[in-house]
């Protein structure tokens, strides 16, 4: 988030729409851009990873690992932000498999 407000991203959105709604925004983002975000992580594991992708993103709770439109390979539902876990993928140069974020 402190990414986005250094590069002016949610500055102005923030300024428009008031402290009041910046929680609702917020969650909003997430839910809305989830999906394009993953995407765009596929696109680049696919064209710019040869060893494999830095980081693999699972379905909380079900483990299965999330695909085009943030959409769970293993139960086919889409994944809600809170419900991603991340995780060291083969491309890595730490150990794969690890957890980057705790629960
Ligand atoms: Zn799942």
């Amino acid at each position: 988030m402190r990414e986005f407000e250094r590069a002016g991203f949610t500055d102005v959105a923030l300024v428009q729409i008031g402290d009041q709604g910046q929680e609702e925004f917020l969650q909003v983002a997430e839910k809305e851009l989830l999906p394009a975000l993953v995407d765009l992580m596929r696109w680049g594991d696919a064209h710019l990873a040869p060893d494999g992708p830095p980081a693999v993103l699972r379905h909380g709770g079900c483990g299965g690992e999330l695909g085009r439109g943030a959409v769970c390979d293993r139960c086919g539902a889409p994944a809600q932000a809170d419900e991603v876990e991340w995780y060291r993928g083969p491309g890595t140069h730490k150990t794969p498999g690890e957890r980057m974020i705790p629960a």
